[in-house]
């Protein structure tokens, strides 16, 4: 079995033995000379000895074993006020001694309790005073010689240096722990920043495709939604690109599937640069991509859908290090101010899609004209590719 450590002593407790068993043996002293000058009997010098040398460690044992040694040592201290008291009245109240005693007394308790602990340690003081004048009547010999007086002064003296010296210490002890604890609190909030960012990096993450770097198909579900929700509130158009690209299976036969890669990444930054800062692109499966363009009316959205695939068209890309052609279908969809559900948008501009890849591919064609179409039982008319 571990033996459990024993909790350390209250630094209110040891403080007070050491001030208590420093400045009462001097005032053994003091009292010494006094008994010697007035040839007190031995009465007084046993109870002198109880008092200043045996009472201080007794009370010390008391309040370190105590549950609550704080409440305990205060309780010391008023003992300690109330015997001053009984030693007051008992010498006939001599001046100096009466003045050190009450006075040390005085400054602890104003230490713990304020000004309400000066008053509880005169009250304490008063009390023992009347119980010896009670019971032993009312002397009054406040002289004390020279001596008596210059060592009540030094007693006194050597206790208000350790006093101001323990406060000393408890200040630097005070400001020590308050700069530890900004160190720990800078530290936690670094901490907490370093969190967040990681944070919103694996939030990024989540939401990025990691061949191209654009938004995939997860984000794609939320921002559509968002962006549409916004449309409609602000009675504005919303554009989709669906955007194919042509025969790509071909590519990655010919040249290989990291070449396809390296196709499929540089037709993302030109997406990319084609963008607004408020359009939303994302790659919406293997060789797709999806454009949401907020704000963006349908003859506009074909507009920029010609433009692409144009560019796309005229560009030569490389491919395994060999430059090759690529093309691509897209088909445009547009949500007026009337509500219209992410799932029933896409599924308009992949029907142009569809008809633009039955078409002969390397076109653009729209959503309503598929419709329509379809409507009036005739085939779509697919916008020309150049
Ligand atoms: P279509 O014009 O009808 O769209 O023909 P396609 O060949 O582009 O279409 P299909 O659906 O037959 O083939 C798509 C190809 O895209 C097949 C697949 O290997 C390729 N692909 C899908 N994802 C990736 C990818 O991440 N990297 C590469 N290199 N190829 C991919
Ligand atoms: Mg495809
Ligand atoms: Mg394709």
């Amino acid at each position: 079995m571990t033996a459990v450590p024993a909790a350390p002593t209250h630094w209110v407790v040891r403080m007070n033995h050491r001030n208590r068993s420093v400045s009462w043996l001097i005032f053994v002293v003091v009292l010494s000379v006094h008994f010697l000058e007035h040839g007190y009997g031995p009465w007084a010098w046993g109870l002198m000895v109880l008092q200043f040398l045996v009472y201080p460690h007794a009370v010390y044992l008391r309040a370190r074993h105590a549950r609550d040694p704080l409440a305990a040592e205060i309780q010391n201290l008023l003992l300690d006020n109330f015997c001053f008291g009984l030693w007051s009245a008992a010498l006939g109240f001599p001046l100096w001694i009466c003045y050190a005693l009450v006075i040390c007394g005085c400054i602890n308790m104003t230490a713990f309790r304020a000004l309400k602990g000066m008053l509880q340690a005169l009250a304490c003081a008063a009390a023992g005073a009347v119980l010896v004048v009670a019971v032993d009547g009312w002397r009054f010999t406040p002289d004390t010689s020279l001596r008596v007086s210059a060592l009540s002064i030094l007693c006194l003296s050597s206790y208000l240096v350790l006093f101001a010296r323990d406060a000393h210490t408890r200040t630097v002890a005070l400001t020590t722990t308050r700069a530890r604890l900004r160190q720990s609190e800078t530290a936690l909030q670094s901490q907490l920043q370093a969190v967040q960012s990681l944070q919103t990096q694996l939030t990024e993450q989540a939401h990025r495709d990691p061949l191209t770097g654009l938004y995939n198909r997860r984000y794609l579900n939320t921002a559509l939604k968002r962006e549409l929700d916004d449309c409609v509130g602000e009675g504005a158009t919303l554009a989709l690109l669906l955007i194919d690209l042509d025969l790509f299976k071909q590519i990655n036969d010919r040249h290989g599937h990291a070449a396809g890669d390296d196709v499929l990444r540089q037709i993302a930054v030109l997406l990319l640069q084609s963008m607004r800062p408020s359009d939303i692109c994302c790659r919406y499966g293997g060789e797709e991509f999806l454009l949401v363009l907020p704000g963006m009316g349908l003859q506009t959205a074909m507009d920029r859908a010609q433009a692409l695939r144009q560019q796309v068209a005229e560009r030569r890309w490389l491919a395994d290090g060999q430059p090759i052609g690529v093309t691509l279908s897209v088909g445009v969809a547009c949500a007026d101010n009337a509500a219209i559900s992410p799932a029933a948008l896409i599924d308009l501009a992949d029907r142009a899609l569809y008809q633009a890849k039955a078409e002969g591919r390397n076109r653009v064609c729209v959503a309503e004209a598929v419709a329509a179409a379809e409507t009036a039982g005739v085939k779509a008319p697919a916008l020309p590719a150049s």
